[in-house]
């Protein structure tokens, strides 16, 4: 085939019913799929081992060679088997039991489903949060004993049967390499795999572990780490040091880690991994909306954007190529952001003529003083709202910028500039008056305190009564 336009950013498909055949292995990778995901959580071996072989003969028909990943399940709590689903009611009290016998014996007359691990009651806590079915189904542990855990549903929702089991904070004892992971791993190097993606992997050991394995068995494979859980962001430094590769799960690592904290640790993870050269990938809901509608969701065209802004190596797609009903518009989607994204980033702006006026230089020398200094705020005057908006261009990350104006509508017209807090003060005079009704007016809002730094842009009057900008450090008396 002929080669496709460049692109740095990487696709990763995950494969399944939608994408599985021949034909749309082959429609796959002339769109320009680099790496097939294969998730053990949903594979038998049998059609492991086809799938293997599938791709890689497609892949030598259209005349380009395509990575396989092996994604395998770790240390997953799942929920037992139901003959017809729960409706969970919120409110009400409900077991997790480890042993079904000795619940049944003793009479007990609450709902309950079976969990798949039985130290469960050993590694939760009184007051822990227990998460069902991708943090849809929320209780809270009231108490425990030999056989289960008790709780108290927080969000209800309908339980069916095996479902993924999140515990937020709570270290579970179970190996990071199962007896599960064990058996696919090996079928994996048995066919010629070039990754395995290791879930929940929590130190560095889990991968020297895994590499000891692959070593063992004669395998070349190479590991993607996946973080996954708080133990994964207590030690990123070790594991991205450890792994040949990073995945960022936000999957599981969304419900693991509070939201607001998501963002943070991609972001993070991704500066880490760049720093010392180890590759990374951005996974999970990057499209998710195209399960079933042919067009992404704003939100989700500006994620994947993020991910190439922030020079991942690869983005990936789940759900939306393995039960999708746009596989291919998936792919075309990500190929399509990514090269405009990158192009975005090979002309990004060398310095705005803006920022060339001498003025902007003053202003730019402020915001890296105020940046430099703790406990320090810009404090400029600003009538038309042009010095304020000139300092928060040059994006100041610790020092807010107290833009003084005297006009109103400036003042709401700061509303919209990013690190500006505005204040009104009547009638600008004397720049020193200024100055100091300002320090008073500040003081009195309890926004600035005594020992506070402040730099201060303003004019001052030269001994020949002419104004001159100034910049000026003065602590809040
Ligand atoms: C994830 O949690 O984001 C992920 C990629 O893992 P899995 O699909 O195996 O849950």
């Amino acid at each position: 085939m002929k080669p496709l336009p460049f692109r740095r950013t990487k696709i990763i498909a995950t494969l399944g019913p939608a994408t599985e055949s021949e034909e749309m292995l082959a429609k796959l990778i002339r769109a320009g799929v680099d790496v097939m995901r294969l998730n053990m959580a949903h594979a038998k071996h049998d059609w492991t081992r086809m799938i293997i072989q599938r791709i890689r003969a497609v892949s030598k028909d259209v005349g380009r060679e395509v990575a396989i990943m092996m994604d395998i399940k770790g240390p997953e709590i799942r929920t037992g088997d139901l003959e017809v689903p729960i409706e969970l009611q919120a409110g009400e009290i409900f077991d997790f039991t480890v042993k079904p016998e000795v619940d049944r014996d003793r009479g007990e007359e609450i709902r309950s489903v079976d969990v798949n691990y039985r130290n469960l009651v050993n590694d939760i806590r009184i007051g822990d949060t227990v998460l069902v079915d991708s943090g849809l189904i929320r209780l809270e542990v009231l108490e425990k004993n030999d056989a289960h855990i008790r709780c108290r549903v927080l969000t209800p929702g309908q339980l069916t049967s095996r479902r993924h089991i999140n515990l937020p904070g709570v270290h579970v004892n179970l190996p990071s390499f199962t007896e599960k992971d064990r058996g696919d791993t090996l079928v994996g190097i048995a066919e010629g795999i070039d990754f395995v993606a290791l879930s929940f992997v929590r130190e560095a050991t889990d991968i020297v572990n895994l590499r000891g394995f692959l070593k063992e068995h004669g395998s070349r494979a190479r590991i993607v780490a996946k973080i996954e859980d708080q133990s994964a962001i207590n030690n990123l430094d070790e594991i991205i040091r450890a792994t040949d590769v990073l995945m960022i799960a936000r999957g599981d690592l969304g419900i693991e880690i509070p939201l607001e904290e998501l963002p943070v640790v991609q972001r993070r993870a991704v500066r880490i991994c760049l720093s010392i050269g180890r590759p990374v990938i951005v996974a999970t809901h990057m499209l998710e909306s195209m399960i079933g509608q042919p067009m992404p969701t704003r939100a989700e065209i500006t994620d994947v954007a993020n991910a190439v802004f922030e020079s991942a190596d690869c983005v990936m797609l789940s759900g939306e190529t393995t039960v999708g009903r746009y596989p291919l518009d998936c792919v075309r989607v990500l190929d399509t952001i990514s090269r405009r994204i990158e192009n975005e980033l090979a002309n990004e702006y060398g310095e705005p003529s803006v920022f060339l006026a001498e003025r902007m230089k003053i202003l730019r020398s402020a915001v890296l003083m105020a940046d430099e200094l703790p406990n320090s705020s810009i404090l400029c005057f600003t009538r038309r709202g042009i010095t304020a908006a000139g300092l928060a261009a040059h994006r100041p990350v610790r020092a807010p910028i107290l833009g003084i104006t005297d006009s109103v509508e400036t003042l709401r017209h700061l509303r919209m500039v990013r690190s500006v807090e505005p204040y009104l003060l009547a009638a600008f005079g004397d720049p020193e008056k200024t100055i100091t009704r300002a320090v008073e007016l500040l003081l009195g809002q309890g926004r600035i305190k005594s020992g506070d730094k402040l730099v201060i842009i303003s004019d001052i009057m030269t001994a020949s009564n002419q104004r001159v900008d100034s910049i000026q450090l003065r602590t809040v008396a």
